[in-house]
């Protein structure tokens, strides 16, 4: 069957579908049931809302060496034991109704094995519907004021959707009102109690962005593969009572008169390469009761098909397809627009799979085993074109999927290669026993989860303009509103026409019975005439009614296009204002841009302020530590200024000292120089003056002694004439009881010399006076002068007291010792300014001379205190008797 089903079917280039480059996996959740009241053992924890983890029963683990160890699986979402029915299907479901709403394909399926809660999930029981009831409640929530009338969409027989004629659409409603003994009451629709309160209506949820100016339809099919055969669950079996009797595998049926078992059916490609099954029948519904009314029949069909056809019902799948088709209101709003191009469909399909166990578990025997084969082929079909569209998707491969395999997979070969979200309900039973199975499911749903399936992308919207509905609407209320006002009650009208076509006089019998029978004939026109004045009066009411219609109309269109001019009005405003806005927009930009680049341009001067700053401290810095520096050295200066100044002081002091020295010495000298020459001047006067008296006086006998005597000066006398010179050197004979004077010059400088003449007894003064030298028989001057090498030299002037006949003392000088230091480095020098003092002045007079010097005498008179330097002009003192 599936190799015949391949060759009949040529392949035809892929489908064109918009370019869409989106993709998005196959959505995989997971729904853990509650462990029943019979099972213990639990194999399954839910460990977050993602992931479970399969742990293998004990036994199991002993049987494998601890082979199995736990495993964990991750999904899009785990759905735990306290899930409840609403809560999966917000998440599950609810996507996928709002895609068909907006002519998008769906495709969801529960998955497991038999008792893993897929029936439970997808049908769900009283008080707690699954996901197709709700999913069938919520497209009517949604489109519930928008649907078209019944047969208004129809559905050709090559998966395509026609829209009718108002005429056609009414003639057919008229047939199926008078075929149906069904009252149409919605009162009467919750028959049977299996289906009622499947949702509770506090529970129903509705889409949102329903196209308001669509009108739609929903159309139902319910089918059943069993043995990769497809059965269609909602097709009125007509009871032919000559055909015999056979199920599904064509086997004749054995026992079975009232039952009629269903026709396989066939698949087929439509233009779109969307596979459909051909002949199936397609129920247009206008309600969730309706649509699950239907859904019921086919349910309870396949029960009885099951039971007599002695069939395991975990063994089939069961596709339930909800379509919808929807096509746009024409321009008035008033009806669906007469364009089969304009109609979409399109179609969620509900799929519980059959158990996906293994054989062996169902302990199937003969024919059931080979069925049982066959629906565990087409599940290990559904396997393995998930695998191939894996690997193609991953690998990169063109590898041919084998959809045609089975007749499952080929009906859902559309979602996997084409475009629509394909989502799935991994169904499982936490017992022990199940586990192994559990585990081949859970590797299944791993896989398909890598499976990749193009997003569907919107279509195109029609050109009419949007809110056509709700203008109708309005426009019909306004209709009513005004022949209500014209008189009488809106409803009237058709009445009036219905009571005037009653009101038709029947046409009498028309037979003519005979060549004289004038009674029919003028009856007939009789009957006519009436009728004809009826007509016109008939006419003339439709003619003023279609007059106030013109007028209503023309008032409209008047309205429409005042209105029309207000809303171009409007939009010129619009547009003013768009303009103004994008200018406002392009000022930002440019006040923006000028923002930025002025924060740019402060951003640069703050740099730059920074570098100067970092100048700025740089130099301060180099500015102190120069400052620092200049007082150093300022201090430093002031040190050595006051240092200089010491040494300069020192020097002055010392330069100071030394010029007084010298000075004195000269002084000194000048005064010896001038007291010498006085000295020589008094003994002329005296030589002259003794001269004169020796004339007047008698002349006394020359003595030795008496001439020194004879000079009554008190300076010694220089005159080399006749002073009695004494040997040298003889000082043994006088050095006994002689008593000294000796004479130190205050001016005298102290040379700090060594030696010094130190001489015992002596009377010591600073001037010599007569005092002391009456006490005493010798004198002794100590002299300071500078000698011919500018060096002080001391000479020790020695001299003899004797009495003068005046009375006064007189010294005659007799010797001279000269005591001199020397410089031992300025030898050179003494010998180079030899006659020549330290003042540059010549040392000319020569009585520094030892001889000249040693005929000096010193002649002091009593009572002077003056040294020899002042008392040159010394008088003998005249005693008072
Ligand atoms: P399957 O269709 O996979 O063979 P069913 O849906 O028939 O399994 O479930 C088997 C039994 O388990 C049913 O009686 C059903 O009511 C019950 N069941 C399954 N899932 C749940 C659930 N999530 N909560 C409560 N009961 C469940
Ligand atoms: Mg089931």
């Amino acid at each position: 069957m599936i190799r015949q089903a391949k060759g009949k079917t040529p392949r035809r280039p892929p489908p064109k579908k918009p370019s869409n480059n989106q993709k998005d996996p196959v959505g995989v959740y997971c729904r853990v049931r509650p462990l029943g009241a019979e099972d213990v053992e639990c194999c399954i924890e839910v460990i977050s809302n993602t992931t479970i983890q399969l742990h293998a029963p004990d036994g199991l683990k002993a049987n494998r060496n601890g082979e199995f160890k736990e495993t964990q699986y991750s999904f899009k979402k785990v759905f735990g034991i306290k899930t409840t029915q609403g809560e999966l299907f917000e998440d599950v479901a609810k996507p996928l109704v709002e895609d068909i709403i907006h002519c998008k394909n769906g495709l969801l399926f529960t998955y497991g094995v038999t008792g893993s809660g897929k029936t439970y999930t997808m049908t769900g029981s009283p008080g707690q519907g699954g996901l197709l009831p709700r999913s069938l409640d919520m497209i009517f929530n949604s489109i519930g004021p928008y649907q078209a009338k019944r047969y208004v969409f129809k559905p050709d027989d090559k998966n395509g959707m026609e829209v009718q004629n108002q005429v056609d659409a009414l003639l057919d409603r008229q047939k199926r009102d008078s075929q149906t003994t069904v009252p149409k009451t919605p009162t009467t629709r919750r028959i049977d109690p299996e289906f009622a309160d499947m949702i509770s209506p506090e529970e129903a949820c509705k889409a949102d962005g329903v196209d308001e100016d669509s009108s739609y339809s929903v159309f139902v099919s319910y089918i059943e593969i069993y043995n990769n055969y497809i059965y269609d669950l909602l097709e009125e079996t007509p009871i032919d009572p000559i055909k015999p009797k056979w199920n599904g595998a064509g086997t004749p049926l054995r026992n079975n008169t009232e039952f009629i078992p269903p026709q396989s059916k066939i698949l087929r490609e439509d233009q779109n390469h969307n596979m459909y099954v051909a002949g199936c029948t397609e129920v247009e519904v206008k309600s969730t009761e309706e649509a699950f009314e239907v859904f019921w029949r086919g349910q309870k069909k396949r029960r009885i098909a099951n039971t007599q056809l002695n069939r395991e019902s975990s063994r089939s799948h069961s596709v339930f397809i909800i379509k919808l088709a929807q096509a746009p209101l024409d321009a008035d709003g008033d009806n669906v627009l007469q364009d089969k191009n304009q109609v979409n469909v399109s179609q969620l399909c509900l799929v519980d799979l059959a158990g996906s166990e293994r054989t062996s578990r169902t302990r199937a025997e003969g024919s059931r085993l080979r069925e049982a084969g066959n629906i565990n082929q087409s599940l290990m079909t559904l396997r393995t074109c998930i695998e191939v569209l894996r690997e193609n998707q991953m690998c990169g491969t063109n590898k041919m999927v084998p959809y045609r395999d089975s007749k499952v997979t080929h009906l859902f070969k559309n979602y996997f290669d084409g475009e629509g979200k394909v989502r799935m309900v991994v169904c499982v039973n936490p017992k022990a026993d199940d586990y192994e199975e559990t585990l081949l499911v859970m590797r299944f749903a791993e896989m398909t989860q890598e499976v990749e399936v193009a997003r569907p992308v919107d279509r195109p919207i029609c050109g009419f303009a949007a809110g056509r509905r709700q203008r109708n609407q309005a426009f019909k209320e306004e209709l009513t509103r005004r022949l209500e006002e014209c008189g009488g009650p809106v409803d009237e009208s058709p009445t009036v026409l219905n009571q005037l076509l009653q009101s038709f006089p029947p046409l009498p019998p028309c037979v003519i019975s005979g060549p004289n029978d004038d009674v029919t004939l003028p009856r007939l026109i009789e009957a006519l005439e009436k009728r004809h004045k009826i007509r016109h009066m008939m006419i003339e009411e439709y003619n003023k009614t279609a007059k106030m219609l013109k007028s209503v109309l023309q008032e409209q269109d008047s309205n429409l296009l005042s209105k029309e001019n207000f809303i171009q009005e409007q939009r010129g405003k619009l547009g003013e204002k768009e303009k103004m806005i994008q200018n406002q927009k392009n000022e930002i930009d440019r006040l923006e841009k000028k923002s930025k680049m002025l924060e740019y341009k402060i951003d640069i001067l703050q740099k730059t302020t920074n570098i100067y700053e970092e100048d700025k401290r740089s130099l301060q810095q180099e500015l102190e530590s120069r400052e620092q520096r200049l007082q150093r050295e300022m201090s430093e200066k002031r040190r050595v200024e006051t240092r200089m100044q010491g040494i300069v002081t020192d020097a002055k002091l010392k330069w100071e000292k030394e010029c007084e020295r010298r000075v004195n010495a000269k002084q000194l000298e000048m005064q010896n120089k001038l007291w010498v020459k006085d000295e020589k001047l008094k003994q002329l006067k005296a030589i002259v003056t003794e001269g004169k008296t020796e004339n007047r006086q008698p002349q006394r006998p020359s003595r030795e002694n008496d001439k020194v005597p004879a000079k009554r000066s008190a300076s010694p006398s220089p005159v080399p004439t006749g002073p009695p010179v004494r040997p040298l050197h003889r000082r043994s004979h006088s050095a006994g009881g002689e008593r000294w004077v000796d004479h130190k010059p205050t001016t005298n400088v102290d040379l700090d010399t060594v030696l010094q003449p130190n001489i015992p007894n002596a009377i010591k003064v600073n001037a010599p006076n007569e005092k002391a030298l009456s006490k005493c028989d010798k004198y002794v001057l100590t002299h300071q002068e500078v000698a011919s090498d500018g060096e002080i030299q001391t000479k020790l002037i020695k001299g003899e007291v004797f009495k003068t006949r005046g009375g006064g003392q007189a010294v005659q000088f007799t010797d001279i010792e000269t005591l001199k230091q020397e410089n031992p480095v300025a030898s050179s020098r003494k010998r180079r300014s030899s006659g020549t003092g330290p003042d540059g002045e010549t040392m000319e007079g020569d009585w520094t001379d030892v001889e000249t010097r040693c005929s000096v005498a010193l002649e002091m008179r009593a009572g002077s205190n003056l040294g020899p330097g002042y008392q040159h002009h010394g008088y003998p003192k005249r005693r008072k008797p």
